[in-house]
């Protein structure tokens, strides 16, 4: 397909902003870094805290481990150890502070240190999401708790400096900022469309096949339509499901085959380990009932082509606004298009 020429403002329905495609702009001249070389990593690291029974910063030992281990973060975002900070001193009520209590956990996906999520097996990839599952079961179990982000950042390009194969779960005692506002997006379509709002990006998607990259019987793919990021995906189960928890084996297991296809495909596409932030998008795990809400997996690769990071400069820190010069149609096509890794 020829570079696309398109010139146009799109709205990000979960955010409520306009994003900017200038795609005439994709040929102009890059004179930055270059691609990042991937040496390949030993299957074990003597210096690696998250290689199985090396020692961590805490003196702690990790276990022998055979397949996924879990432990709580020895530097903790938040942590329940967190202390109640002083009371405010200020003139008004601008100003606000609060505990930063909480639970922090670190989840190796493999022992194998060489290895990333990607280039695990399908059913490697499924007990991974179980894994997933059964820490949202606890956590909906906890009633301090509010709300929980599941992720893992991929690359020394979003600043992962430890290559063993990890994600990381954060559960708060407060809201976080994204899954509010897009509950709150979303209550207020469906009220006033008898729809969730994710339940009409999925519609649209499916109706338009321009941007879908896997689609079967019980999970879908596709760069939205108002991607940010040039690779932006969203994986979502078909049926409504608002968390993990509800998930059955099958669907789970579809939804780890959609995603390791997509890594796959991405690291294939340039022939480097993909960067990627992917966090699990899921309701609130608040005791109360989130019909507004519907469980996916999100992808935000920076990647816009080979050795050419996205960086938020003027319009994306001072504005809020991103700025793209890349088609989600296109970029979905090409996906589409890149073979899985053999
Ligand atoms: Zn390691």
């Amino acid at each position: 397909m020829a570079p696309s020429q398109k010139w146009e403002r799109r709205w990000h329905p979960l955010r409520e902003e306009w994003v900017v495609y200038a795609a005439h702009r994709n040929s102009r001249p890059w004179s930055g870094a270059s691609s990042p070389v991937n040496t390949p990593a030993p299957e074990f690291d003597p210096q690696c805290y998250l290689c199985p029974g090396n020692k961590r910063v805490s003196e702690v030992h990790n276990p022998a481990y055979k397949s996924i281990y879990v432990f709580n973060n020895d530097h903790p975002v938040v942590g329940e150890s967190a202390p109640t900070p002083e009371p405010y001193t200020f003139p008004n009520e601008v100003y606000q502070s609060g505990h930063a209590q909480g639970i922090s956990r670190v989840i190796c996906f493999s022992p194998n240190h060489s290895l990333s999520l990607g280039d695990l097996e399908v059913d490697q990839v499924f007990d991974v999401f179980r894994t997933f599952r059964e820490q949202t079961l606890e956590m909906l179990k906890n009633p301090s708790i509010h709300s929980l982000l599941i992720f893992e950042n991929r690359g020394q390009e979003v600043g992962v400096s430890n290559p063993h194969p990890h994600g990381q779960l954060y559960a708060t005692t407060f809201p976080l900022r994204n899954i509010e506002q897009q509950c709150q997006l979303s209550r207020k379509h469906l009220k006033e469309k008898g729809k969730s709002i994710f339940d009409a990006i999925v519609e649209n998607e499916l109706a338009d096949h321009r941007r879908l990259i896997i689609e079967d019987d019980l999970t879908v793919s596709f760069i939205p339509y108002f991607a940010r990021y040039a690779y932006e995906t969203m994986i979502f189960p078909k049926s409504n499901y608002q968390h993990l928890g509800q998930m059955d084996d099958e669907s789970l297991r579809s939804l780890a085959r959609n995603f390791r296809t997509v890594v796959r495909k991405m690291d294939r596409l340039y022939e480097v380990q993909f960067p990627y932030v992917l966090t699990v998008m899921q309701a609130p795990v608040d005791q109360n009932d989130h019909p507004e809400f519907r469980l996916h997996l999100w992808l935000q690769p920076p990647l816009r082509r080979p050795g050419l990071l996205k960086y938020l400069a003027g319009p994306e820190l001072g504005a809020g606004n991103f700025m793209a010069d890349t088609m989600p149609e296109e970029k979905a096509e090409e996906l589409r298009n890149s073979r899985d890794r053999a």
